[in-house]
């Protein structure tokens, strides 16, 4: 569904951003480059100008895009229109004047081609752990009309903790013996797999060191073994190709905050494969997820279509403004996005490894582009400290336990000269011991 009238819907003007045949213009990267050959990269990059079409702050090197992605130039426009015209003059009739109720699936619909899931569906909505918790529900559910006897969920013991502490949630309360079954990285999927599995729920590109499953080899292996996958794509959606028809995966979650810059706390995405489209039934039924919403029946209905994944009232504004983020994204050749990404973490890595190589920094992310996604994470003995001197001298990344440095790479916004004087930053702050400082040592509510 489209509405050409809504100001967010015909945003299509990113759509320029990324000619054909730009293939060769990442590759190949000199060894070791100097500042001088990055902007050169710089000057070639056919995705340059969809930096314009953010707002960054002067001064400031931004790698936490896989934490909170940058604000695009027309968010507070957009925020400003739904605030005062929209909810100041339109009031309650805004909800159909300017198709407020359909703005998650019409968000939807955008994350759907994004993630190559069109023939199934998508819906924006709630946080991902929220969704984790529905796709969850309904995956065990479907699993359960075709063999009870499955009773154990599979996941990572290096995932991110939410996807855990929500599967252990509903093990909990379930309470019909379902267990959950923990591989280690780098461990072999299919030890792990087996007819007592009912559900596998990986993450595409891990929060801390990067490593990209391979979704459509992983599926298949799911697949075979009876079970049904879930994908959690946070740290994919915007910065790596998914291809979720093309795998047959059940079902996906991911956020919309991260590499898909749709502001903080914007709502996360829930996607279901087209062969679960009609059967896939989740147990958060709220209204916004019945057949007939406004018809107030005392019984529950699910809707129809993908609608049956909403719960309840959605967050407009949060809404409103993902759409600015998702919508340049979507305007971006999906190839050369991840082509410029494995360039940045590239000479990211080729940089640090060659001009930090007295400090105690280890590469924690793999080595082969082809198995990473888009943030780089070295390890180092005072990661915290450094990090926090890092982000004094105005290079922003992020620090992870256990003493991770981690820098994002948003292909959208970040340039190579960017990287280029990130390390030179990280040099100051290692070779001058700057880290040292006492107010560096200190720890905030959020790191
Ligand atoms: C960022 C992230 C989340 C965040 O979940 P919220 O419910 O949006 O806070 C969940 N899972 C993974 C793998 C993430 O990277």
């Amino acid at each position: 569904m489209t509405h050409p009238d809504v100001p967010g819907a015909a945003a299509g003007a990113a759509r320029a951003l990324a000619p054909e045949g730009a293939a060769a213009v990442f590759a190949p990267l000199p060894a070791a480059p100097s500042r001088e050959q990055c902007l050169a990269l710089d000057a070639a990059d056919p995705l340059a100008a969809s930096r314009e079409l953010f707002a960054l702050p002067a001064g400031v090197i931004y790698l936490d895009g896989n934490s909170l992605g940058a604000m695009p130039r027309n968010a507070p426009e957009r925020a400003r229109e739904v605030v005062e015209q929209e909810w100041g003059r339109d009031l309650i009739g805004s909800w159909n004047k300017h198709h407020w109720f359909e703005l998650p699936t019409r968000l939807g619909a955008k994350i759907a081609r994004l993630v190559g899931g069109e023939r199934g569906a998508c819906v924006v909505t709630d946080t991902t752990s929220v969704n984790i918790f529905k796709v969850l529900g309904a995956a065990l559910e479907l699993q359960r009309a075709v063999d009870p006897g499955r009773r154990v969920i599979v996941s990572e013991r290096e995932n991110f903790p939410t996807d855990l502490y929500v599967i252990e949630g509903m093990v909990e309360w379930l309470d019909r013996g379902y267990e959950l079954r923990l591989i280690d990285e780098d461990a072999p999927l299919e030890d792990a797999l087996g007819v007592d599995v009912a559900v596998v729920l990986l993450t595409q590109v891990n929060y801390r060191t990067g490593r990209l499953w391979d979704l459509a080899a992983a599926t298949a292996q799911i697949h075979a073994s009876g079970a049904l996958a879930i994908w959690d794509l946070c740290h994919s959606a915007g910065a790596v190709p998914v291809g979720l028809d093309a795998a047959g995966a059940d079902f996906a979650v991911g956020c919309s905050y991260k590499y898909l810059n749709g502001g903080p706390g914007s709502p996360a995405f829930v996607w279901v494969g087209e062969q679960h489209l009609g059967s896939a039934r989740q147990p958060l039924t709220g209204w916004w997820g019945h057949a007939r919403p406004f018809d107030m029946e005392p019984g529950y209905e699910p809707a129809s279509d993908i609608r049956r994944f909403q719960v309840g009232t959605q967050p407009i504004l949060s809404l409103a403004t993902a759409e600015c983020g998702i919508d340049i994204a979507l305007g971006a050749d999906g190839a050369a996005l991840r082509r410029k990404s494995i360039a940045l973490s590239s000479l990211f890595i080729e940089l640090v490894e060659t001009r930090l190589a007295a400090h105690p920094l280890t590469l924690v992310t793999p080595r082969d582009p082809a198995r990473r996604g888009s943030h780089v994470s070295f390890r180092h003995p005072e990661g915290f400290a450094v990090m926090k001197a890092l982000i004094a001298q105005g290079v922003i990344g992020d620090y992870r336990e256990p003493e991770v440095l981690r820098f994002g790479f948003a292909p959208l916004y970040n340039g190579f000269a960017e990287v280029w004087d990130a390390v030179e930053a990280l040099r100051r702050v290692l070779d001058e011991e700057l880290w040292r400082a006492p107010e560096f040592g200190e720890r905030g509510a959020v790191t």
